[in-house]
């Protein structure tokens, strides 16, 4: 019997080993699956530490997904350290490519991206990541614990700091009213979370992260209006002093951007402060003047679809 059961024994180790690595080797699938469109250069070293918030550029990019079909043409916009510049337009007018670009899930074809002056391309794209806090429009959550996907991207953080950013992004009720709490399995294979609950646990993934450079792509789109107030107030109290590309499909949230542009197919029509913009009587002022008629946001946000 005993003879019959160490082998069993030891198969069961062998089995959760091996469970083990197979878990970890979806977790690095997961990511590659978002990283292999762009290799590192021959001994391309980090990003320069950052002491400030940097100036991030745009200078004349061009990019295709499919050679035969370019999205982005000669596009240039600076984004001056510490402030915002905010991006709207149509959907499929190439403004989530911009936060893609920037976060180097795929290199540009033509010009060049430049963080402190460094070209993203010459250095790890680690070290890029590193300096870069991201809202996507569409987040993947791991296979892991809800704990595990607020702390990726500051490991070692404590529980009373993830849970801080829990708070701050408005998850942390939700999280606490779960029987596992903090350590509820998400994703395909645990808990589903609803869109606006992936959307705030990114969020939350970003605060605690402090990054000083921010990618916000329709960062609370799928949140209900009272929580997307309360985590707007928090998301602008955090891009205080950070250099953040703030990509919006709701105008009211652009209205201190330092700069606006204005896309279409892949081209920045119009540009320029939110005053600028409405002097110019042009597309913009013709999106804002339909939210301030009382007309629903949504309804703004569609004209944008509409128009396009
Ligand atoms: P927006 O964020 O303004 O809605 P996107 O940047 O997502 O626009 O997309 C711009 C264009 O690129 C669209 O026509 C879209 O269909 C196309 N596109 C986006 N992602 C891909 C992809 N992975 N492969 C091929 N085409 C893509
Ligand atoms: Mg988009």
């Amino acid at each position: 019997m005993l003879q019959l059961y160490m082998p069993l024994n030891f198969l069961g180790v062998l089995y959760r080993e091996i469970k083990q690595s197979l878990i970890d080797l979806q977790k690095m699938f997961t990511l590659m699956e978002r990283e292999r469109e762009v290799d590192d250069a021959g001994g391309a070293r980090p990003l320069r530490q950052l002491q400030a918030p940097p100036t991030v550029r745009f200078e004349s990019v061009g990019f295709a997904y499919d050679p035969a079909r370019p999205i982005l043409r000669q596009l240039s916009f600076e984004i001056p350290a510490g402030k915002t510049v905010a991006v709207v337009g149509p959907s499929g007018s190439g403004k989530s490519t911009l936060a893609r670009l920037l976060y180097r899930f795929y290199d540009v074809q033509q010009g060049r991206i430049t963080i402190a002056g460094q070209d993203i391309r010459a250095v790890t794209q680690a070290s890029v990541r590193q300096a870069i806090g991201i809202v996507p429009q569409d987040t993947v959550l791991f296979n892991d614990t809800v704990a595990y996907n607020i702390a990726y991207g500051r490991p070692g953080a404590t529980q009373a700091e993830i849970e801080s950013a829990a708070r701050a992004a408005r998850i942390h009720d939700f999280i606490a009213g779960t029987p596992a709490g903090y350590e509820t399995m998400v994703g395909e294979r645990g808990l589903k979370l609803s869109g606006g609950e992936k959307q705030r646990v990114a969020i939350a993934r970003t605060l605690l992260k402090d990054p000083p450079v921010l990618i916000f792509d329709e960062a609370t789109s799928a949140l209900d209006s009272a929580n997307e107030r309360a985590i707007q107030a928090e998301l602008q109290g955090v891009a205080r002093n950070k250099t953040t590309l703030l990509i919006a499909h709701r105008l009211s949230t652009v209205v201190d951007a330092h700069e606006i542009l204005v896309m279409e197919a892949g081209r920045i029509v119009e540009r320029g402060t939110h005053a600028q913009l409405l002097a110019q009587q042009g597309r913009y002022a013709r999106m804002w003047e339909l939210q301030q008629s009382g007309a629903e946001e949504s309804a703004a946000a569609q004209e944008m679809d509409a128009v396009h």
